[in-house]
């Protein structure tokens, strides 16, 4: 991607930026605090923002917690991933009504009515993203639900000037530098000069933005300090998976007892596939009203952590939850770079935080690189 010049926000030009996204008639979505969590939702202006929150995580907890300052993106990231937008976790596919000894097919329009707007992606997000594209759209078979939701969307990313306990995407490449994939980036820089955000464009539509935001000229110590800060992001991260040699390193153990020990755990409770901004397997479900008149048929999220998902003529494959995590696993970090050619894991660590007993991917890798009995060297 061609350098393009780096530009400096206030606070108040964020907020018009909200607004002149609406005004071009963009259903702008971005982090927002609910039931105790920084979730994606509705933004109306830059008040809908969670000044001043932060989380802290760990293998199997979240916790929101005061900042010292009023920073607006200074979290890592939330339960929610932009999934719930581009591929959301029930679709009706269609409906019909019985008609006399006919049916008839009902208006089943399921793109949204504005194109989105996304606030505050990260990077690994937007590897994320990246990843579904990669699948849904650029496969064999494009995703039509997909396309119509992902098509025309405004992406403004915002680097991640700190990582949270379970970050691990400086291993897996994919952050926490933001490089690719966005309209606008915006890094947070809170200090002596003020509360201001360092933006640069990443598209021609993203150029043609800022020219309506007044944005005033960045200067050399403006992009230094806004380095540091996402260096320092990456610094902080604890987690890492090694990737050398992944793909063959778990094609070769598929017998290793580590999947006995990570099975005594594993309450197949599938939260890590509903977490995953990756994760994109789904069911289709049949309904009919108590008068059989009105039929719909639904799409709905799916899990390879459900006996059901396995089963066919009359049995699952993966009765066990060895069977299941192996899977899941295997198809991140292995199997997915032979179907798509990339990792299907992009280090956002949201399925260690959301794992209720703290299962922990990059401690599984590491116990099976390890070797031992029982995965404990
Ligand atoms: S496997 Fe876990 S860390 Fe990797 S992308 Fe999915 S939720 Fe994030
Ligand atoms: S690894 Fe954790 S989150 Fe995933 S299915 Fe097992 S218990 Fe649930």
């Amino acid at each position: 991607m061609a350098q393009r010049p780096e530009h400096i926000l206030g606070t108040d030009q964020l907020g018009k930026l909200i607004e002149a996204l609406v005004h071009k008639g963009y259903e702008v979505i971005g982090p927002r605090l609910r039931d105790g969590a920084i979730v994606y939702d509705n933004l109306e202006s830059v008040e809908d923002l969670p000044a001043g929150w932060t989380d802290e995580q760990e293998p199997g907890r979240y916790r929101l917690k005061r900042r010292e300052d009023l920073a607006l993106f200074g979290y890592a990231v939330g339960p929610q991933s932009w999934k719930k937008y581009t591929h959301p976790a029930d679709v009706r596919l269609w409906s019909a009504e019985r008609q006399g000894g006919t049916f008839r097919i009902l208006n089943n329009e399921s793109k949204p009515k504005h194109p989105y707007a996304f606030v505050g992606a990260r990077a690994c997000e937007l590897a994320a993203i990246a990843v579904q594209d990669r699948v849904l759209l650029e496969d064999k078979y494009r995703d039509p639900i997909y396309h119509q939701r992902r098509e025309g969307a405004f992406v403004i990313a915002v680097q991640c000037t700190q990582a949270a306990a379970p970050c691990f995407c400086a291993s897996m490449g994919t952050g926490p530098q933001v490089s690719d994939g966005f309209d606008l980036v915006l890094t947070e820089l809170l200090g002596p000069k003020g509360h201001r955000f360092l933006v640069a464009a990443g598209s021609d539509r993203g150029a043609e933005m800022l020219t309506e935001l007044d944005a005033g000229p960045a200067t050399e110590e403006d992009h230094q300090d806004a380095a540091a800060r996402v260096e320092a992001a990456a610094r902080q991260q604890v987690r890492s998976i090694d990737t050398t040699g992944i793909k063959e390193l778990l094609y070769e153990n598929f017998d290793h007892p580590r999947w006995d020990n990570v099975a005594s755990r594993c309450l197949t409770c599938a939260n890590c596939t509903m977490v995953c901004p990756t994760c994109f397997c789904t069911s289709v479900e049949d309904v009919t009203d108590i008068t059989g008149n009105h039929a719909e048929r639904w799409r709905r999220w799916d899990s390879c952590f459900t006996q059901s998902f396995s089963y066919i003529h009359g049995g699952s494959v993966r009765t066990s939850a060895k069977a299941r995590y192996r899977q899941w696993m295997t198809h991140k970090l292995a199997s997915w770079i032979d179907q798509f050619g990339s990792s299907g894991c992009v280090g956002c660590g949201r399925c260690i935080t959301w794992c209720p007993v703290g299962i922990d991917i990059t401690e599984e890798v590491r116990a099976i690189r390890e070797g031992g009995k029982n995965g404990n060297p």
